[in-house]
């Protein structure tokens, strides 16, 4: 199982090592052949190598666009060595054994992240590449692909102490590898496609990515985990700068995206904002006169979960706010920029993490998300709907006053962050209280009531936030008894999608309270 490499072929768009790796071939008396840029940047160093346009006997052609896309260069990838027939039709159409391909691609994700304009990006979609790597991993028991510089050195290895030689389960494990890459090209071409034609039907895509990092571990610590990014334009946890503190592990990932996404609801013009993150839900979310003041309404929500949390922010952290939030336990900040001066009290928390986005992303863009089930994957559109672009009907006899109103909205689009069952009670721009993932939306319901009431205790208040509050819930009221159970709270309006079959039982018994409610017509299922 073991073949010798007589004939390697280098093509490469990123030479790192390129020209090390040719030497050290050459000086095993392997023969070299390689594509224009490859071949003058060898050939400069003094090594000989031969021009593939010279094995081919034809020019490269169309501004490279083919190169190797020739029988003689595929047949001496793919000829089977030890077939008969495969042998006749090499000697018949003179064509030379392949033993080893080492190939990176048209920088097709760098363009694509240096915001090239559409034919610059067109133009750096590989295909004769692809091709070799495909066929020299289809072939893998004669031949070695190369797809990864960090590679180099285990091949070189292999060479030395194996007499030119390279090892059946390296070929395989550089074919897995090579496939992986190839695939992960095209889905991020097929990705750029979507986002430049707006394309959120999962039909139309393919949902991959690259690997960006290996994590320590997974969500438990015997679970292994890497990061792949999917090259979408989406400033985020995936794109930020970590600025200080450790790696970021699988869990803070997970959350710092929820945190991010939540806040990035909230327009940094119109206010600041803020949402801290305990296992992907807000324990609290507010929005104040200045970074501080939400910081400080989104804590008092409940301050005892928001120990270890993740704090998202709208606005660039300033040195106040950075002073304020250094004085907790916290995990990770994550916000569009940072002051000079905040930088440096963070730092005094050597272990927070600090993330940088650079921006916030658009709450109503198209995209995707996926999850795993068994044996397959499922995937839909973004959740981009908003509660400005829906037409609020009001159900009860009471309209809404103007500030239930606007607190109804701050509610609901809480609650689309929040795992069903999800309720979520909010006055003057601050969450009062969140009931997530129960099994009925009543337990959601008083959960979140309960916890207004621990908060108020904590906060020493005469009364929990919840009274006089508007709540949300992000799905329909299926019966009367989780609208008591608001009402008893203190709740006086109620903003839900309706469409219920007792929607009429639920809306008389708001008009018995006197408790205003609008109907979204939309839903915010989140599991
Ligand atoms: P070079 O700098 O050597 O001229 O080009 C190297 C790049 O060309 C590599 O990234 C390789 O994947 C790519 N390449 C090799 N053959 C072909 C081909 O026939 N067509 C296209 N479009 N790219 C190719």
């Amino acid at each position: 199982d073991k073949v010798s490499i007589k004939t390697a072929l280098l093509s490469v768009s990123d030479k790192t090592g390129i020209v090390e790796l040719a030497r050290a071939l050459a000086d095993k008396g392997v023969r070299l052949l390689s594509t224009g840029g490859t071949h003058k940047a060898i050939a400069a160093a003094g090594l000989a190598v031969t021009d593939v346009s010279d094995v081919t006997g034809f020019p490269e052609i169309m501004d490279g666009r083919v190169k190797t896309l020739h029988p003689k260069v595929h047949g001496g990838l793919l000829a089977i060595r030890d077939d008969a027939d495969h042998q006749a039709a090499m000697k018949a159409h003179g064509i030379e054994g392949i033993d080893l391909v080492v190939i990176n691609l048209y920088p097709f994700e760098d363009v694509r992240a240096a915001g090239g304009d559409y034919p610059t990006t067109v133009e750096n979609i590989d295909i004769g590449g692809p091709a070799m790597i495909r066929a020299s991993a289809k072939n893998h028991a004669y031949v070695t692909i190369l797809t990864d510089p960090a590679d180099y050195p285990e091949l070189l290895e292999q060479l030395a102490s194996d007499a030119g030689q390279t090892a059946y389960a390296f070929r395989q494990r550089l074919a897995a590898k090579a496939f992986a890459r190839t695939a992960a090209y095209d889905a991020m071409i097929s990705n750029w496609f979507a986002e430049a034609l707006s394309i959120d039907t999962p039909r139309h895509r393919v949902i991959g990515g690259v690997l960006k990092e290996e994590m320590r571990y997974g969500e438990n610590p015997h679970q292994k985990a890497a990061f792949y990014v999917t090259g979408e334009h989406r400033p985020g946890v995936a794109t930020a700068s970590l600025l200080q503190g450790k790696q970021l592990s699988y869990n803070n990932i997970n959350d710092t995206d929820a945190a991010y996404e939540l806040v990035a609801e909230f327009l940094p013009e119109k206010s600041a904002a803020c949402a801290i993150i305990k296992h992907a839900n807000p324990c609290g979310v507010a929005t104040g006169s200045n970074l501080l003041d939400a910081y400080k309404r989104a804590l008092a929500c409940d301050s005892v979960s928001a120990f270890g949390g993740i704090i998202a922010l709208n606005q660039t952290l300033d040195a106040q706010t950075a002073e304020e939030i250094i004085k907790l336990f916290t995990e990770v900040i994550i916000a569009p920029d940072v002051t000079e001066e905040a930088k440096a009290i963070v730092a005094r928390k050597a272990n927070l993490r600090l993330l940088t986005a650079g921006g916030l992303p658009d709450p109503r863009s198209s995209g995707l998300t996926a999850k795993t089930v068994s044996g397959g994957l499922l995937v839909q559109s973004r959740d981009n709907g908003m509660v400005e672009d829906l037409e609020l009907k009001v159900v009860t006899k009471r309209a809404p006053t103007h500030q239930e109103l606007e607190d109804m909205k701050f509610a609901f689009k809480v609650a689309k962050h929040v795992k069903s069952n999800a309720v979520v009670y909010a006055k003057d721009g601050q969450t009062a209280g969140i009931g997530a993932g129960q099994m009925s939306r009543v337990d959601s319901a008083r959960i979140a009531g309960l916890k207004a009431e621990e908060a108020a205790k904590a906060l020493g208040l005469a009364e929990p936030l919840t009274r006089g509050s508007a709540v949300a819930s992000e799905a329909f009221l299926p019966f009367a008894d989780g609208l008591l159970s608001m009402i008893a709270a203190g709740a006086t309006a109620v903003i839900q999608p309706g469409g219920s079959m007792r929607d009429q039982e639920v809306i008389d018994a708001a008009n018995e309270h006197n408790v205003a409610m609008v109907f979204t017509g939309m839903r915010h299922f989140r599991h």
